[in-house]
């Protein structure tokens, strides 16, 4: 008898951790309008302190800007660094695809990780930046692979050497596309963010065509 009551409050108390549990994954921030969409920025160890200091400033702050005026939603970034495996997580590769696909895991499990550790709720808009000093493949110069994001979706990497990767990875997260782009000339040539090559002589424009402005409006206001 005095083994069945202590089986049965094993039961129970396994079950009750399991409930409990389950009610924990279920925690997630609310997806209201007023909430920022949160990004999480993550530095790869190879990213140099100089041009860490310049991040905001010079590349993340001019997405902020054009997402803002064209959503009116907000942005609230979170850096991280030194955190592995997430920050010496292995980008360079020829199958830059292939490699993608771990990214995605891991960003996954990223997410799952400050969730559990209580420092922030997760939401399903959050998306998730892995910052690097070099390219997937190649090299400004010679050409190559300077980032990649899902189309819409959460994962992004992007390299810090070309000025609109940033931008322009992000804008895929939120269902810009290349298609889209455009080619301004104010005076001079400039590069829309989704623009797919950019070409040594013209600038880079920090801001989305009007057909991208579109789309992200579109879809960020179907997320609510
Ligand atoms: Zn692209």
């Amino acid at each position: 008898m005095h083994t069945l009551l202590k089986a049965l409050l094993t039961l129970v108390t396994t079950l009750s951790i399991h409930i409990c549990a389950h009610a924990a994954n279920e925690n997630t921030l609310k997806d209201d309008p007023f909430n920022p969409i949160r990004i999480f920025v993550i530095f790869h160890d190879d990213v140099p302190e100089s041009k860490r200091n310049l991040t905001y400033v010079d590349r993340i702050r001019p997405f902020v800007i054009e997402f803002k005026r064209i959503t009116g939603r907000d942005i609230s970034v979170v850096f991280d660094r030194n955190r592995p495996p997430y920050t010496n997580f292995n980008y360079k590769s020829d199958t830059p695809h292939k490699m993608f696909e771990e990214w995605k895991k891991l960003s996954w499990e990223y997410k799952k990780e400050r969730h559990k550790n209580n420092e922030f709720l997760s939401s399903r808009n959050d998306r998730i930046l892995l910052i690097t000093n070099d390219y997937i493949n190649g090299s400004p110069l010679m050409g190559g692979i300077g980032g990649l994001a899902t189309l819409p979706g959460h994962s992004a990497i992007a390299s810090f050497e070309q000025g609109q990767a940033i931008g322009h990875e992000l804008g895929h997260t939120f269902n810009a596309r290349h298609d889209d782009s455009e080619i301004i000339y104010n005076g001079w040539w400039c590069e829309t963010f989704m623009f797919p090559e950019s070409f040594v002589l013209r600038s880079n424009c920090y801001v989305f065509s009007q057909a991208n402005e579109k789309r992200i409006k579109a879809y960020v206001d179907s997320l609510y």
